[in-house]
């Protein structure tokens, strides 16, 4: 990949187009092209055989098909997968698959490191913050898609079925980026994504959520967490910002929304802090005029973290509450604990052992 090659990866169809106008191609080209690089993930131009030889020729010496190169990756004993990536600023990212029978779910990073600072989360305690590109957010699905071999992308087989924006970063803190590259991601003619299969989520950035609905339009997750202003502060701090009020009323105005189509609210199991009897009734009363339903993640601990999981039959008498007042409220399970994979664990291990290095800096 040479500085002096553009990536074609999360171009919109516009600008791909007037990328490609003075090599020949137009029209209908312009939509092979786009087939090659998200239907069937291409790697370069030679395998574009619709395209006449010296067309690809005078691509290959403009321009290339991105990928992230892989620093690392790691395979859970539950088959969860993991890979780190790093960008060609030297940043690293983390990209999750997570196979379960009826669906494979990859979770995507929005951003390098996040400035939310949610204090039961590990990528809150990483300094270094920047936003991914559009090319960056959908590289990660592009090679995840090579590593699982699972080309061309719109099998009934296929084996990534669902995408959350639920890895680094705040993806509404990046909404140009993440807009262009999950609208790039639903297109029909490349990866074919249903909108009902990609969750956005995010911890509250209030202005933005009903526009996400109307210019993204997919499901929407909001990592509620608590159900009063004075833990959701302390706990989520984006909360002093934008309080629970205001959120629960852009939820309210989120456009489509209906009992097919509901809310999902992730509530983190943070044991004595939120998961009392009466932390369960409080979510249910604040919930009942919205279409919800309630994930329940127990808190997965890293290293230095100060709060503990709840325990299981916390636990379980929470979701009972929560079952009896009418909301599905499945208890998830953590995956790839083995590999640091879990909810809110990602965080390069890498980065902390650059960053220890005297005179090495962590960008
Ligand atoms: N910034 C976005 C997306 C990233 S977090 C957001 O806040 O929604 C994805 C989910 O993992 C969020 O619900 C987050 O609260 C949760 N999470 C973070 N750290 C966690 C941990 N240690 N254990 C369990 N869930 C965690």
């Amino acid at each position: 990949m040479s500085e002096t090659l553009t990536d074609l990866v999360g171009l919109d169809r516009e600008s791909l187009a007037n990328l490609l106008e003075p090599h020949g191609l137009k029209g209908y080209r312009i939509g092979q092209i786009w087939q090659q690089i998200y239907r069937l993930g291409a790697l370069n131009f030679d395998s574009m055989t619709t395209i006449a030889k010296s067309a690809r020729q005078g691509l290959a010496e403009k321009f290339f098909v991105g990928r992230l190169e892989i620093e690392s990756s790691q395979t859970s004993k539950d088959g969860t997968r993991k890979w780190l990536f790093r960008l060609h600023d030297g940043s690293l990212v983390e990209t999750v698959f997570i196979p379960e029978t009826d669906r494979g779910t990859l979770c995507v990073s929005s951003q390098v490191g996040c400035t939310l600072n949610c204090q039961f989360c590990h990528t809150g305690t990483q300094r270094l913050v920047r936003n991914l590109s559009s090319q960056e957010i959908l590289a990660q699905i592009l090679t995840a898609k090579d590593e699982l071999e699972d080309w061309p992308a719109p099998r009934p087989d296929r084996k990534l079925t669902n995408i959350v924006l639920m890895g680094m970063g705040e993806p509404l803190y990046n909404f140009d980026n993440v807009k262009q590259a999950m609208l790039i991601a639903l297109d029909p003619e490349g990866l074919g994504f249903s909108r009902r299969r990609i969750t956005l989520s995010t911890a509250g950035v209030v202005p933005m959520i009903v526009r996400a609905g109307e210019e993204i339009g997919v499901n929407l997750a909001i990592s509620l967490h608590a159900t009063n202003d004075d833990i959701r502060d302390k706990i989520v701090p984006i909360n002093k910002k934008y309080p629970l009020t205001e959120l629960l009323n852009a939820c309210r105005a989120y456009p489509t929304l209906n009992n097919a189509r509901r809310i999902t609210f992730e509530y983190v199991m943070l044991k004595d802090v939120n998961d009392k009897d009466e932390h369960a009734y409080a979510l249910a009363d604040m919930l009942k005029d919205i279409p919800a339903k309630i994930n329940l993640i127990p808190f997965n601990p890293w290293p230095g973290a100060v709060f503990e999981r709840s325990t299981k039959d916390r636990i379980h008498r929470f979701a009972g509450i929560l079952m009896n007042a009418g909301y599905p409220s499945p208890v998830r399970t953590p995956r790839g604990e083995d590999i640091l994979a879990a909810c809110g664990q990602l965080k390069s291990a890498t980065e902390k052992v650059r960053r220890a290095r005297p005179g090495v800096s962590a960008a």
